[in-house]
């Protein structure tokens, strides 16, 4: 039974900065399929991986049209934010400065409540639609809604281009904006939790060795061995819906932030793991 007060570091003081990277991992408990792991959509059916290239996609009417019908029948719309999820929400609430890094692109950590801006998504997000030509994003579901209607391949609303999820596809370049925050917030932490992922797509791994360089406490949740579990000083195999809500507990049963630091006078105190919400 893994001691997550040892875990996450009670040699070192209050931790004050939270990075968190997650990846499929953490979906699959909301029933969203790892596209990697062993039941992946990518392991058992290779073409499906073809679907999410961005030359095809943009040279191929006909793969649009399924990737349409695949988007109308995604589990993400109707999923919903699990333990692990839900955990990480309430971290901030602690007073700890929390980002999370994700590699989803399903939007359960803004809809467990973690707050939109400090979470950023290395490769986008499928609940908005980017046209190709012009740039311009809309929501994905008036998008659907078309589909729906009957356009196998809705065009560009201002220009008449290709739309496509604002997601980053293979052979897509990640956003140099998002990235650069989430390389400061690694730096910045003085702990980095990986969770979910198999820490084998750059640049997101490397945002482990990059913490751990600038002197964080590196912790690994993830059900297999992952190229980065030499610089961990820990690594939990144990399911993720059980280890990230230990794992915050232990966060926030420790005193947050110093008051010197992040509350000036008249203020509310951090808000500690026992007080209650609400009336
Ligand atoms: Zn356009």
């Amino acid at each position: 039974m893994t001691n997550y007060d040892a875990v996450v570091g009670t040699d070192r003081g209050a931790v004050r900065a939270v990075a968190v990277l997650t990846g499929a991992g953490i979906s699959t408990d909301s029933g969203i399929p790892d596209f990697r792991g062993p039941q992946g959509i990518w392991t058992r059916n290779p073409a499906a991986e073809k679907l999410s290239t961005y030359q095809n996609y943009v040279s191929d009417p006909e793969l649009r049209r399924r990737s349409w019908q695949n988007r109308l029948a995604h589990p993400a719309w109707t999923a919903r934010p699990n333990a692990a999820h839900l955990a990480l929400a309430g971290l901030a609430a602690g007073g700890a400065e929390i980002w999370v890094i994700t590699q989803n692109i399903d939007g359960l950590h803004q809809k467990a409540g973690s707050p939109p801006d400090r979470v950023l998504e290395l490769h986008g997000t499928m609940h908005r639609v980017v046209c190709v030509s012009c740039g311009d994003a809309t929501a994905m579901a008036d998008a659907l809604a078309r589909v729906r209607a009957g356009e196998d391949d809705p065009a560009c609303a201002a220009c008449g281009g290709i739309l496509k999820s604002a997601t980053v596809m293979f052979g897509q370049p990640l956003d140099r904006d998002v990235l650069g925050r989430a390389m400061d917030a690694a730096e910045a932490c003085d702990l980095f939790l990986a969770v979910g992922s198999t820490l084998t797509v750059e640049p997101a791994a490397s945002l482990c060795g990059l913490a751990v360089d600038h002197g964080a406490r590196l912790v690994i949740v993830n059900r297999d061995p992952t190229p980065y579990d030499v610089l961990a000083d820990a690594t939990i195999r144990e399911p993720i819906g059980e280890a990230i809500p230990a794992l915050v507990a232990a966060l926030l049963a420790r005193s947050p932030v110093p008051a010197s630091q992040s509350w000036h006078d008249g203020d509310r105190p951090p808000a500690g793991p026992h007080q209650s919400h609400g009336q």
